[in-house]
Parts: C-alpha cells; sequence; structure tokens
C-alpha cells in the first residue's frame, strides 16, 4: 500500500495526535479491511491456494492495519478502533477469542491458527464450512456461530490484545472493540442435535470470564478505552433478552472498573425499552447511536440520558457512499451537546464503515461533479473529525463551504432532476390502481397455456449458462472498445446459439438465452438507465475475501432505450419454443445499489419500476411471451423491526407489479427469488400476483411446506429448485426424482415446474450438461408416474 499515510512519519502524527487531543472527540465505529485496492481479498486468495505463505498473508495484514491506523490518526481521530479488522469475519474472531469452535473442526486446543480459522470459515477436504448468514439488514454475512449446552469457553485467540499491541507500538493508542456477550449470544444458534429447550442465553455465565480474561488483558496492555458492540440491542427483543443485557454487564462491572467502556449500537435506533436498559448497563461509560438510520435516536435522547455519560452520535452515513451534509450534522450536534454537555459528546460514525467503500481516491472514472457529492470510508473519517473541529471551535470555513456548495450543486444539478420521471412517479401515487393484473392468476395460466402447450412438470433454467472465459474476455474488449460493436454481437450471438441449442438437446421445455452479454444482474440494467453512475474500485466486502461494487444511484432514474429486446427477440428467432425474456426487477436493483439519500428509498424503486415497466411492455411487443423479472433480493431489504416491514413489503411488492401490470394475460411473468426462507413474508409473495415463482430449495425442504400449502390456494405455478447449482457436484436423476416426489407430497402436480435452485453462470459446462440432462430425465420420468 503506498498511500500518503503511510509515509508520514511516526514522529510527525505523534504530534499532530497531541494537538488533536485537546481539541477535539471524534470516533469511529469501524474500518473496512479489506484495503482500498482489495489487497486482502488478493492475499487471502493467494494463500489459500496455496501460492503464498502464512507469512506473506500477514505483512499483507500487518500493513493494512498500520495504514488505516495511521491514517485515523494523521486525520485527528480520536478514538481510533483497533480488533476491526479480520481474516474473514469479526463474528468468528469471537468465536476463536472464546474457543467456541465446533467438535468437527478436530482443533488441539492451542492458540486458534489459520488451519481451524479458515476451516470453520470456508471447510476443508472432510469437513464443511459453518453456517454463514446475513449481518443484520446489511449484504455483509458472518459464521454463525454453534452452541451447545456442553461447550467449553476458552481464551483461545489473542488477536484483540495482539492487535491492540501492535497499533500502540506505532504510537496510537486505539480503542479495541469486540463483539459484546449478549449480542454474540442473540448472533449464534443451537449446535445440532441440542434440545429444543435449551436457550443460548444460559451460555452468559460460562462466556463472561473469558470476556473478563481479555479485559484484564487489554487494561494490562495499557487499555483506557474499551468498545462493546451490542448491534442486537435495535432488533425487537423480549424482555427476558434484554434483562440478560443487565445481567451482563453487571456481572462485568468490577472488571471493567478502571476502563471507558463504551456500548455501541447500530443499523437502527433502539426501542424504547432497550434505550432505558442500555443507558442503565452498569460498567459504561459511554453510549454509541446510529443517527443516520436511527430516525427516533433524537427523540430518545432528548428524553433522557443519563448525566455523567458519553454519548457517541453517529451522524455520518457508515452505509453509503454520499458526502454527509455537514450544515446538517452540525445543527443535529449542537441539539445533542444542548443534552449532555461539551465534554461528553462524541462525533462517530452511524455505524462501521466496513459496509462503504474504502476511498475515493482511487476514482478516476467518475466525474468531478459526481465525485464532489461522495465520500468514501476514508473521506468520512474525515468528515467526522471536521465536525468534531466545528464543535470544538475550529472549524474549517473552506471544508463546509465546500461541502456546502457540493450539496446544493446535487439539490439542484439537472442530472439529478428529471421533470418527466417527476411528473410519471407523481402521477403513479395519485393514481389509486394498486397495478393488479385484470385477470386472476387461474385464468390468466389458462389462457398462456393455450398457445404455449407445456407438458405437465415443465422444465427450465433460471437465466445464466456457464460464463466461459472467452465470454468474459470479449465482453471486457468490447467494453474497453478494444473489439468493434459489430464483433461483439456475433460473438454473443454465437454463444445464444449455442446455449439454444444445447436446451434444445437437453429437451427443456422454456429455454433462456444464457444471459452472456450481462456481468451482472443489476450492473447490466445500471449501466443503461440514467441516473446510475459505477465506481472502479467502490468495493464492500460481502462475506471473507468477497466483495461488490454497487451502482450508484444518484438521480432520477429513466430508461433512455430498450435494454433487452434485442438480445431476447434474437434468442427467440433461433427456436420455436418458448423463450423466456430476462430482466432484473425494481427492488433488487434497488438493494443492491447504494441508494440516493435525498428522496425515500421507495420513490427511487417506483422510479426504477417504471423504467423496467417500458422493457416489458417492449418485450411483449417483439413476440416475447414469457418474462421472468428476478426479485433475487426483495426479503433483502426487509426492515430490521416488524413495525417498519409492512410498509417496506407493501412498496416492494407495489413496485414488481407495476412492471407488469399493463400486459396481456396470454404473456407469463416469472419471479425467481434466490431464497426460501419467506414463510414470514409469503402473503407478499402471493401479492407480487406472478405467474410462475422459481425459488431456492436445496438446503430447507421442511420450511417451504407452509408456504407451498399456501401455493396451492393460490395457484401460481411454483418451481423449487430441484438441484443446488452452488456446488458442482452432479445430481442423479434418481435423486432428482425423488425431490420432485417429495414435492408432490404438498404440491398439485399441474403447479409444479421443475428447475435448478438459481443461475448457472458459475458452474462448468462440464457440470451443467449432465445436471440438466438428469434433470430433464427426471422430470420425464415422472410425468408417466402421474
Ligand atoms: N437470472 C439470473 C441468473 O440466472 C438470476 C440470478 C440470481 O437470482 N441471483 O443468473
Ligand atoms: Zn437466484
Amino acid at each position: 500500500i503506498s498511500s500518503s499515510a503511510q509515509r508520514l512519519s511516526v514522529a510527525r502524527f505523534s504530534s499532530l495526535r497531541r494537538a488533536s487531543l485537546r481539541a477535539m472527540t471524534s470516533h469511529i465505529v469501524g474500518y473496512p479491511r479489506m484495503g482500498p485496492k482489495r489487497e486482502l481479498k488478493f492475499a487471502l486468495e493467494s494463500f489459500w491456494d496455496g501460492k503464498s505463505s502464512a507469512e506473506e498473508l500477514q505483512n499483507v495484514a500487518a500493513d493494512l492495519r498500520s495504514s488505516i491506523w495511521k491514517q485515523m490518526a494523521e486525520a485527528g481521530i480520536k478514538y481510533i478502533p483497533s480488533n476491526t479488522f479480520s481474516y474473514y469475519d469479526q463474528v468468528l474472531d469471537t468465536t476463536a477469542m472464546l474457543g467456541a469452535v465446533p467438535a468437527r473442526y478436530g482443533w488441539n486446543g492451542n492458540e486458534i491458527g489459520f488451519d481451524t480459522y479458515f476451516s470453520m470459515a470456508r471447510g476443508n477436504a472432510s469437513v464443511p464450512a459453518m453456517e454463514m448468514t446475513k449481518w443484520f439488514d446489511t449484504n455483509y454475512h458472518f459464521i454463525v456461530p454453534e452452541l451447545g449446552p456442553d461447550v467449553n469457553f476458552c481464551y483461545a485467540s489473542h488477536k484483540a490484545v495482539d492487535e491492540y499491541k501492535e497499533a500502540k507500538a506505532l504510537g496510537i493508542d486505539t480503542v479495541p472493540v469486540l463483539i459484546g456477550p449478549v449480542s454474540y449470544l442473540l448472533l449464534s444458534k443451537p449446535a445440532k442435535g441440542v434440545e429444543k429447550s435449551f436457550s443460548l442465553l444460559s451460555l452468559v455465565d460460562k462466556l463472561l470470564p473469558i470476556y473478563k480474561k481479555v479485559v484484564s488483558e487489554l487494561k494490562g496492555a495499557g487499555a483506557t478505552w474499551i468498545q462493546f458492540d451490542e448491534p442486537t440491542l435495535v432488533m425487537d427483543l423480549e424482555p427476558h433478552q434484554l434483562h440478560a443485557f443487565t445481567e451482563a454487564y453487571s456481572e462485568l462491572e468490577s472488571s471493567l472498573s478502571g476502563l471507558n467502556v463504551l456500548i455501541e449500537t447500530y443499523f437502527a435506533d433502539v426501542p424504547a425499552e432497550a434505550f432505558k436498559t442500555l443507558t442503565s448497563l452498569k460498567g459504561a461509560t459511554g453510549f454509541g447511536f446510529d443517527l443516520v438510520r436511527g430516525t427516533r435516536t433524537l427523540e430518545l435522547i432528548k428524553g433522557g440520558f443519563p448525566s455523567g455519560k458519553h454519548l457517541f452520535a453517529g451522524v455520518v452515513d457508515g452505509r453509503n457512499i454520499w458526502a454527509n451534509d455537514l450544515a446538517s450534522s452540525l445543527g443535529t450536534l449542537q441539539t445533542l451537546e444542548g443534552i449532555v454537555g461539551k465534554d461528553k459528546l462524541v462525533i462517530s460514525t452511524s455505524c462501521s464503515l466496513l459496509h462503504t467503500a474504502v476511498d475515493l481516491v482511487n476514482e478516476t472514472k467518475l466525474d468531478n461533479e459526481i465525485k464532489s457529492w461522495l465520500a468514501f470510508a476514508a473521506q468520512k473519517i474525515v468528515e467526522v473529525n471536521a465536525l468534531a473541529k466545528a464543535l470544538a471551535g475550529q472549524k474549517d470555513e473552506s471544508f463546509f463551504s465546500s461541502n456546502a456548495k457540493a450539496q446544493a450543486s446535487k439539490k439542484s444539478s439537472p442530472r439529478v432532476t428529471n421533470e418527466v420521471v417527476q411528473k410519471d412517479t407523481t402521477a403513479l401515487k395519485g393514481s389509486d390502481s394498486d397495478h393488479c393484473r385484470a385477470t386472476n392468476v387461474i385464468d390468466r395460466l389458462d389462457a398462456q397455456q393455450k398457445h404455449l402447450n407445456l407438458p405437465i412438470l415443465p422444465t427450465t433454467t433460471i437465466g445464466s449458462f456457464p460464463q466461459t472465459m472467452d465470454v468474459r474476455r470479449v465482453r471486457r474488449e468490447y467494453k474497453a472498445k478494444k473489439i468493434s460493436e459489430e464483433d461483439y454481437v456475433k460473438v454473443i450471438k454465437e454463444e445464444i446459439q449455442k446455449v439454444v441449442k444445447l436446451q434444445e438437446e437437453l429437451d427443456v421445455d422454456v429455454l433462456v438465452h444464457g444471459e452472456p452479454e450481462r456481468n451482472d444482474m443489476v450492473e447490466y440494467f445500471g449501466e443503461q438507465l440514467s441516473g446510475f453512475a459505477f465506481s472502479a474500485n467502490g468495493w464492500v466486502q460481502s462475506y471473507g475475501s468477497r466483495c461488490v461494487k454497487p451502482p450508484i444511484i444518484y438521480g432520477d432514474v429513466s430508461r433512455p432505450k430498450a435494454m433487452t429486446v434485442s438480445w431476447s427477440s434474437m434468442a427467440q428467432s433461433m427456436t420455436k419454443r418458448p423463450m423466456k425474456g430476462m430482466l432484473t426487477g425494481p427492488v433488487t436493483i434497488l438493494n443492491w445499489s447504494f441508494v440516493r439519500n435525498d428522496q425515500p428509498r421507495h420513490e427511487t424503486c417506483y422510479q426504477i419500476a417504471l423504467a423496467i415497466k417500458d422493457e416489458v411492455e417492449d418485450l411483449e411487443k417483439a413476440g416475447v411471451t414469457v418474462i421472468q423479472i428476478d426479485e433475487a433480493a426483495l426479503r433483502e431489504g426487509l426492515p430490521l423491526r416488524k413495525s417498519e416491514q409492512a410498509f417496506y413489503l407493501d412498496w416492494a411488492v407495489h413496485s414488481f407489479r407495476i412492471t407488469n401490470c399493463g400486459i396481456k394475460d396470454t404473456t407469463q411473468i416469472h419471479t425467481h427469488m434466490c431464497y426460501s426462507n419467506f414463510n414470514d413474508i409469503i402473503h407478499s409473495i402471493i401479492d407480487m400476483d406472478a405467474d410462475v415463482i422459481t425459488i431456492e430449495n436445496s438446503r430447507s425442504d421442511e420450511k417451504l411446506l407452509s408456504v407451498f400449502r399456501e401455493g396451492v390456494k393460490y395457484g401460481a405455478g411454483i418451481g423449487p429448485g430441484v438441484y443446488d447449482i452452488h456446488s458442482p457436484r452432479i445430481p442423479s436423476t434418481e435423486e432428482i426424482a425423488d425431490r420432485i416426489n417429495k414435492m408432490l407430497q404438498v404440491l398439485e402436480s399441474h403447479i409444479l415446474w421443475v428447475n435448478p435452485d438459481c443461475g448457472l453462470k458459475t458452474r462448468k459446462y462440464t457440470e451443467v450438461k449432465p445436471a440438466l440432462s438428469n434433470m430433464v430425465a427426471a422430470a420425464k420420468l415422472l410425468r408417466t408416474q402421474l
């Protein structure tokens, strides 16, 4: 890493730091680990591939940590976090700290090393990985701890203390960050085979002794502050769960004495009851709140904040890439200052900066106007500090005025506002139509079947076919303008032809074109819609070494011209079988992008919906009679708190319906979702009113049963994936037939479709051909038995 921060001599920033200590109080909840150019990703993958040593990986990691600490010190941040670095995941780090390694990994009980750590994260030749799940409502995934009554916690990873010391050796006193004991337990799951009555929270007594040891070592190493992340406090918790916080921190109180203790929350406001519990916790010196997503936080604090405690005010958004509106934040902070007092207010980020991009400095493709509207993690640190300085009476006028100018330019820019789109969305909201299709699904399916003539248990796939090196290369070259449009179209056409021919040979009933022209299901549409921008390095960690680069929605969304029609009609012309037109739905485009924060999310979603609606109608006009609108990420956007879920589901489902309410009964609308745990949102799924829904199923048959029963009442087609596309394993015909048979036990045969779990993009043709062949054979076999 050759950042300017690194060139800065230790002596210089120590003196800077001394000056900053007097003047201001600023804090960062956490920082991205991946590095400005994904250095950690490449180091990890090279190590996993056996191409580099553990030491090389450790060196890259140490360089990243030191450059981050120095960067924050140089910016003047007072409370700099440590232990927010991770080789894979911070929850897994906590599992390692606590020695809570599931027995199947055969851990020897010594300090946990890469072997055991990465086996838990990724599995090894003989044992699969631990389960991974979404971190609250972010796109980050953590490794779920598996705990049972006989778990033996022991202090097995000294990472927190080591990293504290490492920073100290660089001359930087940091705030070590630990996942709080209660959130750790609430985020865990009972190990396999554990009795239903087992309560994870009952483990708290066994857990706290380890926390005490860590705290005491940190104290010994010179730490003066410690941060416990307890984000589960923003969830809908039961009284006994809240009580666990009270108990745990009372128990920890004596070990914490002599230390300043920050208890940090994020991602939403803390509900009123939990707020009382939190602010009464023993041993705490300060409390951190999300003032961006936590829209009621200010009210709660006004309603009563304990005197003498520090308030860490998260006003700089850690979940987005927008520059802070400094003037407005300053107003909020002044209000807070009036409540808690000048010396008790600390300016902070709304959550860890893990969820935003790393450094705007590396963006060379974005123009200056758009760049002036943005702040990635490195810039957010500067914003936090600028706010702290301003409050301390050292306002950097030029920084504030250029920020105000950028905010104003964003408000008035013709690139942001599109009158026509505004008019259309206003009309949409004004209309009292709920944008439903005119005919009910049973009659529509009848009308569709008249011309589709599908057999019972029709077979199809989800959209993408394997993306060969050649296809990827051609796409890249075309984008870089190294090959002509003509040559590009020729290659893609050949690829589509190949995919069509293969499906005909396999005897699949409803075909796809294979999506060879798409790099990513959201990016492909974003690039063709107005109102979107793309970064070159705006990566955000999704899990382990995997990162995503969300498009940036900065303005009103419109569709200058058709996006998929030429490819889809080309593909349809190659076969007599029905060819699915393939689109990404508005909610998924929204949820996988960085969304503008100057209007409610649902407004932006409606705008995207109107653009996709035009595309659906153009496809229909071009003679495409089956159109799939993927909503892979619909569930992902579900708010954390139950009280907010109904509103989200309402506009999300409405947006989907807008895309296809205007089409003929004979046009069949499919949707696809990459998950199956929607027992709780089944009514919303039904309200989407698609003709056919394909879903992931291979890992969760039982859970789906209740959903299926609803589906029977509903009458639409359902295609629960008959095999897992995440694995290279080729399922046999018998196995697939068996699976379909199980589905037939709960579903009527006339609504069941046969398809894989998801797109085949990441698989090889050598896997896809036999797997699909077996899938079609299984469907045919069962048809003869019905
Ligand atoms: N149509 C997309 C594909 O097949 C769907 C991908 C997804 O659901 N994630 O790749
Ligand atoms: Zn999927």
